[in-house]
């Protein structure tokens, strides 16, 4: 029942783009394999993808199929060394067949961006799915241990206290079991409250709350020196929903909750200079949200790739 894993990991190499004084670094994980985006968004048709000449060639094929990715976005502040969500993991058991027993060089390529797992102060996690935590936690021995054993792992209150309520069927228990769990369990875990205004965790690093996909969804705001950008999280999975930003995903908890939220995000962003970062945009992954119509373009800015 193992269909293979994705054979085209992105390339090693790092890009970074620079807000102010930070330097945000993309870590790839894996790209996504291509039956994701119409299970993920299907609304997102390829008729209405061709519609959106814009899209091609980098979020999508000339078929009309989405490229979707998974990495993080790792940046330091005054010297604290920051990762924001951490991917599916390697070796975890999971339903889905593109997440299910990873073996990617994730950590590998962290480190080579210097970002070493025993170096990172903090972890944020822009809600508990799957794909987001996944790398939480490392296989040592036949225990899930923390991959980041000197960070404080932190995400929103609303978003732990939602699922401690939910009844999760199996899949989602091995999850929590396996990669929220182990961290909590060592003390690791934090939950921040986040008001309307958001939460200001570093200076310059502010969660902004951005509830649909999940409750307790949180995007990731960051200033610098009169810069500024916005790490989406989820509730913006892909540039199409610029275009057309009511396609909602199959997993959000509330579609018209995220929906809303994101009609709200993309008119705030709309015309600024403020860099958007994609967390499963392909390369180039980041852009300018630009008004077009009825909705908006992404306008690239890719990553200057540094050979570190
Ligand atoms: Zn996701």
């Amino acid at each position: 029942m193992t269909q293979p894993v994705p054979s085209h990991t992105p390339d090693s190499a790092a890009p970074t783009w620079t807000v102010g004084d930070l330097l945000v670094r993309r870590v790839d994980e894996v790209a996504l394999p291509p039956q994701t985006g119409s299970w993920l968004l299907p609304a997102a048709t390829p008729d209405i993808v061709n519609r959106t000449p814009w899209l091609q060639p980098h979020f999508a094929t000339p078929d009309g199929v989405l490229h979707l990715a998974s990495h993080s976005f790792a940046f330091e502040v005054n010297g604290l060394r920051v990762l924001v969500d951490t991917g599916i993991g390697n070796g975890k058991t999971r339903a889905n067949p593109a997440w299910h027993n990873l073996d990617t060089a994730y950590l590998q390529r962290l480190t080579d961006a210097g970002f070493a797992p025993e170096s990172v102060d903090l972890v944020i996690l822009t809600h508990l799915h799957t794909d987001h935590v996944g790398w939480n936690t490392r296989n040592d021995g036949g225990t899930w241990v923390p991959t980041f054993p000197n960070a404080r792992y932190l995400t929103s209150r609303t978003e732990w206290d939602y699922w401690a309520d939910v009844d999760m069927e199996e899949a989602r228990k091995q999850m929590f079991h396996d990669s929220v769990h182990p961290i909590r369990d060592a003390g690791l875990l934090d939950l921040a409250d986040v008001p309307g205004t958001g939460a200001v965790v570093a200076p310059g690093v502010r969660l902004l709350p951005t509830p649909g996909h999940t409750p307790g969804q949180i995007a990731v705001g960051l200033r610098s020196a009169g810069q500024s950008a916005v790490i989406t999280g989820d509730c913006v999975h892909h540039p199409v929903q610029l275009r057309h930003p009511d396609i909602t995903s199959c997993v959000d908890s509330d579609a018209t909750q995220a929906a809303r939220t994101r009609r709200e995000l993309l008119a705030a962003l709309a015309d600024t200079e403020t860099l958007l970062l994609g967390s499963h945009f392909p390369p180039p992954t980041a852009g300018l949200v630009v008004s077009e119509g009825r909705g908006y373009r992404l306008v690239p800015t890719p990553g200057t790739v540094t050979s570190s």
